[in-house]
């Protein structure tokens, strides 16, 4: 029974991300229009709507980076930028007829299961609702994390994080400082250098880094990808094999030493300043964190109004940055590109299951769901880009659609024979995520020498998924025998 005064929905989709208008789009082609996506903010396009920060742009190819439904031929680029990545979910939520069924402006604060109507009670400021079946399509990486520095509400100019980017802050002729070495501030550093005054880049752990060669499409390009559908398939299936084959280096460090000697060339050939090199090169084997794939990072940093500072950061004062060696870097501005909580999603505290223990209280710093989706003790709840579906080596757009297909598999149980709930059976999905740590020893993630966000507290990779995705694809398949289906 719903609560009175609360509207009910069949499947409730938290966040219209790629996730969330992804879970909304193959909901409707399955013929489920029971549904509604809860979005915080007031478009889609989740981690494309919020990162604006100049230079922001996929470092996958686009044509992999994208619905395997929905090709795009108007891809400017083979990497293209935020602009037209956030234009095509947009679009693709348009065309797909996801947009009426999304609520914008609805934050979802609670969601709790309630053994006795068996539906999800959600709550938010604009209401409270019910649902059969709730998707979590909050993303990884939608919470911006900033380190507690002493001081930190000191400093008087204008701070923001990389994903809350602020347009109107004065940064022509100032002097920045970008904190972190990460996929964002490796795209940020090269574009907001050469405005800038002064640029101090605050590097706590250097970044392996790739060329990327990103190129325009050429016209005749588009216009085959337009008329021959064929042959952007073609290409797509291309760049999907080689970021496969990658994942044989992820798992085999010794593979990776060749490729760090093209990273250490690439390096040498870009700094000519012998000490600036030297700081510059990684002490942890490649692909341990994030490959970071720049063009013009490298040249960037070897400009004069820009100067490295390895020493880490002690405090910060009303006009700068205090450095561990004590030194004070005197600053307008600071662009805090430290990250996200990923290991520890916020969301998880407010998730709260049949025991009333919540998702975080459960998974005590180490997330683990069966399939990277559904975690037993917490019925009808399927998480989109869940623990273990993250990926070093390819595009997400790959597992994200994969998941897809379990959720529809879910609810094909629910639906066809009238199930009233689904979870994982517990020692299936015990059995799960030991086969899921097993398979991560050795990889270049655990044992690659370097600390990553791909990491929990506890040292467990909670995070990526340790196979091809082709593994995925096969594996993430509902299997009747593997759950608690209950309400036959
Ligand atoms: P990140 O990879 O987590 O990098 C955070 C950076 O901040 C690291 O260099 C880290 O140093 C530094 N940092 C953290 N705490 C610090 C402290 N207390 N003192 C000094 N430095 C500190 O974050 P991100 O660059 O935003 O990227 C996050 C993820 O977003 C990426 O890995 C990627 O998956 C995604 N992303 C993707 C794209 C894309 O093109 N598709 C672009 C941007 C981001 P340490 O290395 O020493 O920890």
């Amino acid at each position: 029974m719903a609560r009175s005064g609360s509207e009910h929905v069949h499947v409730a989709i938290v966040g219209a991300g790629f996730s969330g208008v992804g879970a909304a789009i193959r909901l409707r082609q399955a013929g489920i229009h029971d549904f509604v996506v809860f979005e915080r903010g007031d478009e889609v396009g989740g981690v494309w709507r919020d990162n604006r920060y100049p230079g922001c742009a996929c470092d996958v190819e686009s044509p992999l980076y994208s619905y395997s439904f929905a090709p795009n031929p108007e891809w400017s680029r083979m990497f293209s930028p935020q602009g037209e990545i956030l234009d095509y979910v947009r679009r693709c939520a348009s065309e797909f007829g996801v947009l009426p069924h999304v609520r914008f402006g609805h934050a979802i604060s609670e969601a709790a299961w309630n053994p006795a109507t068996k539906r999800w009670q959600l709550d938010g400021p604009r209401g409270q609702f019910t649902a059969d079946v709730l998707v979590a399509g909050m993303g990884a990486l939608s919470e911006p994390w900033v380190p507690g520095f002493r001081g930190i509400e000191r400093f008087e100019g204008p701070a923001f994080h990389s994903a809350r980017w602020d347009p109107d802050a004065a940064l022509d002729g100032q002097r920045v400082a970008v904190v972190g070495t990460g996929a964002s501030a490796i795209q940020i550093v090269p574009r907001i250098q050469q405005r800038v005054g002064q640029l101090r880049l605050f590097q706590r752990t250097a970044p392996w880094v790739l060329p990327r060669r990103d190129r325009a499409f050429k016209p005749v390009e588009r216009q085959l990808f337009a008329n021959l559908p064929i042959t952007q398939k073609l290409l797509r299936v291309g760049l999907y094999l080689r970021h496969e084959s990658l994942v044989l280096g992820f798992r085999n460090p010794s593979i990776m030493r060749v490729v760090q000697r093209q990273a250490l060339r690439y390096l040498h050939h870009q700094i000519e300043d012998p000490q600036l090199r030297e700081r510059l090169r990684p002490d942890f084997t490649l692909g341990c964190k994030r490959v970071l794939l720049s063009d013009d990072y490298y040249p960037a940093l070897a400009q004069d109004n820009v100067e490295l500072v390895s020493a880490g950061i002690r405090e910060l004062v009303s006009n700068g940055i205090v450095d561990t060696e004590g030194r004070l870097h005197e600053l307008d501005a600071i662009i805090w590109a430290t990250g996200f909580h990923v290991a520890n999603p916020p969301f998880a505290k407010h998730v709260r299951g049949r025991s009333g223990e919540s998702l975080a209280e459960v998974w005590r710093g180490s997330p683990t769901a069966h399939l990277g989706s559904m975690v037993a003790g917490f019925p009808n709840l399927f998480l989109l880009t869940g623990p273990n579906t993250g990926l070093g080596h390819s595009s997400m757009l790959l597992m994200i659609e994969a998941q897809l297909e379990l959720l529809l598999g879910v609810l094909r149980e629910l639906d066809g024979r009238e199930a009233v709930t689904v979870e994982p059976d517990p020692a299936v999905q015990a059995r799960y995520v030991d086969q899921i740590d097993r398979g991560g020893k050795g990889t270049v993630w655990t044992a690659g020498g370097c600390a990553s966000w791909y990491l929990d507290q506890t040292g467990r990779n909670s995070t990526l998924w340790p196979w091809s995705t082709h593994a995925y694809m096969r594996r993430a398949k509902f299997e009747r025998g593997d759950y608690v289906v209950d309400g036959v």
